[in-house]
């Protein structure tokens, strides 16, 4: 069964999609938390952080420079969130490898 992030990946259900490459894709979250929320998606179907194999801890330099790179574009580089919630008592909810990128607002308080 294909996660709704390989679905987007797939083209068979529509996203906003800001980044692409052989490593990653990054869209815009359908139910935003902040003025700027993006997901950054490992194409690499990995169903959460804690199950990173030794082969893929590059993908988190591909996620990084994919941050950065969107966060200026965003102009939201000077303060912004970087997460991905791990595990179903964090919050997880798709079990294919993403990070919530989040900037626009005070981020001060958790959450
Ligand atoms: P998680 O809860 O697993 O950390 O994050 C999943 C995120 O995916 C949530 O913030 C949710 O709003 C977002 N999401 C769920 N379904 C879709 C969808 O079909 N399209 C987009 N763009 N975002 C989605």
């Amino acid at each position: 069964m294909e996660t709704i992030f390989e679905k987007i990946i797939n083209r068979k259900i529509p996203a906003e999609i800001l980044l692409e490459n052989e490593h990653v894709i990054a869209i815009k979250d359908i139910s935003p938390k902040a003025p700027v929320h993006i997901l950054i998606i490992t194409k690499k179907v990995i169903p959460s952080f804690q199950e990173l194999k030794e082969e893929d801890y590059y993908l988190l330099g591909e996620v990084a420079k994919a941050a950065n790179k969107l966060a200026k574009e965003f102009n939201i580089e000077k303060g912004f969130r970087i997460l991905s919630n791990t595990g179903t008592s964090s919050g997880q909810t798709i079990y294919h490898l993403h990070f919530h990128l989040l900037g626009g607002r005070d981020l001060n308080a958790m959450g």
